[in-house]
């Protein structure tokens, strides 16, 4: 469950975001569409307690990100669009330590399931610094849902991924909020936004153009969703 209320973001004399509201019930994969400076990865970093409100509050599973940010921060994964891993450390050791640190049941089983999905298992013992940004993408991913998280926050996920990955990440999406998980992910394109989301914001230069399902935006506007890349 996220929930964002009045949030406001200003830089200087920039308002990056202006008066977003939205809520993410469970079970829902939710997306934040709009090209680029509209304002997503503002709100996705107030979500994730790294770029603090001017005003309005972010929830994550009933806790307050800025208030209450140790359970706040215990329930939800994050992908950023571009994610640091240290290079010194092979795919296999970065995930035992992700599996160790959040005591993930049969973390060896799951590590090598993880792999074998993203066809990465014969690279498990190549250093991160070796691996190129789509790998490095897919390692991200899997750190992030090895752990279980009831909400997943994602930028951009499909920015350098080749089609047979982005093809499972966008399975296994539908997979963790089925399971009755929480998905919120930003994206810059129309038809993956309409391919994989429930409900989506449509944001513009920082204000809000529409807000619902795919269907309901083109009932309300017929262009809410125009001016994103059709890619
Ligand atoms: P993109 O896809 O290009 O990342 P976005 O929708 O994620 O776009 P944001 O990165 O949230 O957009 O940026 C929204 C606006 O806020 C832009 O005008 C951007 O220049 C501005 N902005 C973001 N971060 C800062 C910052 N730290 N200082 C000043 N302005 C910023």
């Amino acid at each position: 469950m996220i929930e964002v209320q009045h949030y406001t973001k200003r830089f200087g004399p920039i308002t990056a975001v202006n008066d977003l509201s939205f809520t993410v019930p469970p079970g829902t994969i939710f997306g934040l569409l709009g090209s680029n400076g509209a304002g997503k990865t503002t709100t996705i970093r107030a979500l994730v307690g790294l770029t603090r409100p001017t005003s309005g509050t972010v929830r994550v599973q009933g806790f307050d990100v800025w208030r209450e940010p140790v359970q706040a921060k215990a329930a939800f994964g994050y992908i950023p669009d571009r994610p640091y891993l240290y290079g010194k450390l092979t795919a296999r050791e970065l995930l035992r330590f992700v599996g160790q640190l959040y005591r993930v049941p049969g973390v060896e089983a799951e590590i090598e399931r993880w792999l074998a999905v993203f066809r990465l298992a014969e690279f498990g013992n190549e250093l991160l610094e070796t691996y190129s940004h789509g790998m490095r993408q897919k390692v991200a991913i899997i750190s992030a849902l090895l752990p279980d998280p009831p909400v997943l926050i994602v930028d951009e996920p499909m920015v350098g991924l080749d089609p047979h990955a982005a093809r499972q990440v966008r399975e296994l999406f539908r997979t963790h909020a089925d399971r009755g998980r929480t998905v919120l992910l930003t994206t810059h394109s129309l038809p993956l936004a309409e391919a994989v989301c429930d409900r989506i914001v449509v944001l513009d230069r920082g204000k809000v153009l529409g807000e619902g399902t795919m269907e309901e935006l083109r009932a309300q506007t017929g262009t809410a969703a125009g001016g994103v890349d059709g890619d």
